[in-house]
């Protein structure tokens, strides 16, 4: 196994939508593994493979009783709301109250081909939410009210500012 480099922020792989899996083959089966270890590396709860620069649709997740992987994942049925507040690898550092549904489903298969279906609340469906964001392209900064994301750019652009000066 071996870990990846997160992409972050201004990378344009997080902004493409990813592809279905067509094949979930040995190769797919090796990129799980090293998605699931850079995601413990990190360290994280979940991880998009376009996270490694990997335009495929698909995420690894554990939020204390994985690892699991969602291929070609689709969230539906969302029904409540809740805030928390949430991070992300790809902009590392930094939280926002986000608020988000509190119970999702989530249809995808897993490394055997077989069928995931989950009825999630809280933590997990908002892990399945961002993880889905990812994969359509979406980042955490668009979930943003207009004033969290004009302190967000703010604080990202002194912190390159910062890092390009050394
Ligand atoms: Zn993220």
């Amino acid at each position: 196994m071996a870990t990846h480099t997160i992409r972050v922020h201004g990378d344009p792989v997080l902004r493409q939508a990813t592809q279905l899996v067509t094949d979930i083959d040995g190769v797919l089966e090796r990129l799980v593994q090293d998605m699931i270890e850079t995601m413990y590396a990190a360290p994280g709860v979940g991880l998009a493979a376009n996270q490694v620069g990997v335009q495929k649709r698909l995420f690894v997740w554990d939020i204390g009783d994985g690892p699991f992987v969602a291929i070609n994942p689709v969230v539906t049925g969302h029904d409540g709301e809740w805030s928390y507040d949430e991070g992300c690898l790809s902009v590392p550092g930094l939280f926002w109250p986000i608020v988000r549904p509190k119970e999702v489903h989530l249809d995808a298969v897993d490394l055997h081909g077989d069928e995931l279906s989950i009825d999630a609340d809280e933590m997990l469906a908002r892990v399945f939410l961002h993880e889905t964001d990812h994969l359509d392209g979406k980042l955490l900064l668009e979930r943003l009210d207009p004033q969290q994301l004009k302190e967000a750019k703010r604080t990202l652009r002194d912190r390159d500012l910062h890092l390009d000066s050394r």
